[in-house]
């Protein structure tokens, strides 16, 4: 078990790590982050700050020199390093689930490995692959870049042919997947935590609301049955256990119109579409985050109150400011990052209610995200 008094050392300095340091701080940890950028969200609440590239093992031999367990905040992290940090520094998440969820083409095998579904794929690495998978899939689909992607960068959807020469440019430089496009009834999270001691626990499933890519709004409870509740729930939990899952895993899934799920896609990190725990659960993600790695037992997760969490970008920024007179109910997080560029996230708001509804109206009434 670490110990309160010990330090806990992240890897990445962006707005999960900031919100994990928080969370362990209130219980008595101490922080050190390893980041490229000076005075980073999570560097602004830590005690040690080592600021290198990811991939400079000096850096990561900096981090474990004054750190008793390593977490990461992020999944970019270059292999090598995670790597080292796994052999040679206390890293109990491990590289494997880094090197699964690094890659699309990867991590959907896993998946159904795993026995879960994904929306049919097929990888893509040249021209007559494009057009042998465009053949099998049909229109419309997704071609989505294997690895790096996110907020739907470095994503083409293919409606017909004359939508193939950008495609050819999205795989001139990358390794790709094509994927049959859904039209789904609804996009649901699950965040699954397992803890070194392999203890596992979901929080309760988000609907997840998204604007040009970027996740808007989550709406939990979700407007869903309790039946496909306890099967996102149940699948989650069954891929936190295949991976020898340790920390936090987000799964993000389709619910078709027939009422099946699909995983879409994974994290094995807290997630944007859990912030609704600071304030809604007893425990938040951040917290069982902490808890899981460092060996406590983890806390419960129901949700105490209906929430929606909504998303602050550059461009909502300053009408936030301007309303916080109006915030008697809602609960505002911003992460402490300088530039407000647009479309950059740079918080979020939890608004409690009675119901998930009159969230939502007293969201509209803020008239903050109306551009
Ligand atoms: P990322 O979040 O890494 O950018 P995703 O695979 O989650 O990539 O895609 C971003 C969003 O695009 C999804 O949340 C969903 O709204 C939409 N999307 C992605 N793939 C599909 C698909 N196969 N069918 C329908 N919508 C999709
Ligand atoms: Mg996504």
């Amino acid at each position: 078990m670490i110990l309160p008094g010990q330090t806990i050392g992240i890897l990445g300095g962006g707005q999960l790590g900031r919100m994990m340091a928080i969370a362990a701080k209130e219980m008595g940890y101490n922080i050190a982050v390893l980041e490229p950028n000076e005075n980073s969200s999570c560097a602004q609440v830590a005690d040690v700050e080592v600021i290198t590239a990811y991939d400079d093992l000096n850096g990561a031999k900096q981090l474990a020199d004054a750190s008793h367990v390593i977490t990461y905040e992020f999944e970019n992290i270059n292999g090598q390093t995670a790597k080292w940090l796994e052999e040679n520094a206390y890293l109990p998440q491990g590289s494997q689930l880094l090197t699964i969820t690094q890659d699309r083409k990867i991590e959907k095998k896993a998946i159904n490995e795993a026995g879960i579904e994904t929306v049919p794929y097929k990888a893509v690495a040249s021209k007559t692959d494009l057009h042998s998978a465009a053949d099998e899939l049909g229109f419309p689909s997704v071609l989505k870049t294997a690895r790096g992607g996110y907020d739907g960068k470095g994503q083409v959807v293919l409606r017909g042919e004359s939508d193939f020469p950008e495609a050819l440019q999205l795989l001139k430089n990358n390794e790709c997947v094509l994927e049959k496009w859904l039209a789904f009834e609804k996009e649901l999270s699950v965040i699954v935590t397992r803890s070194v001691t392999g203890e596992t626990a979901a929080f309760p499933v988000a609907e997840n609301i998204h604007v040009n890519n970027i996740l808007h709004q989550s709406i939990v409870p979700a407007k869903i049955s309790k039946d496909i509740e306890e099967k996102a729930k149940k699948i989650a939990l069954h891929l936190a256990d295949a991976f020898h899952l340790v920390g936090t895993l987000a799964v993000e899934m389709f619910l078709s119109t027939e009422g099946e799920l699909f995983v879409n896609e994974l994290a094995p990190r807290p997630h944007n579409s859990g912030h609704y725990t600071i304030d809604a659960c007893e425990t938040s993600q951040f917290q069982q985050h902490i808890r899981a790695v460092c060996g406590w037992p983890l806390g419960r997760t129901e949700l105490l109150k209906p929430v929606v969490m909504v998303n602050i970008l550059g461009q909502h920024v300053e009408k936030t400011l301007a309303s916080i007179d109006k915030f008697n109910d809602c609960k505002l997080h911003l992460y402490g990052k300088g530039e407000a560029k647009h479309n950059r996230k740079m918080g979020h708001i939890n608004v409690l209610a009675e119901t998930v509804e009159q969230a939502l109206e007293k969201i509209k009434e803020l008239q903050i995200w109306t551009d």
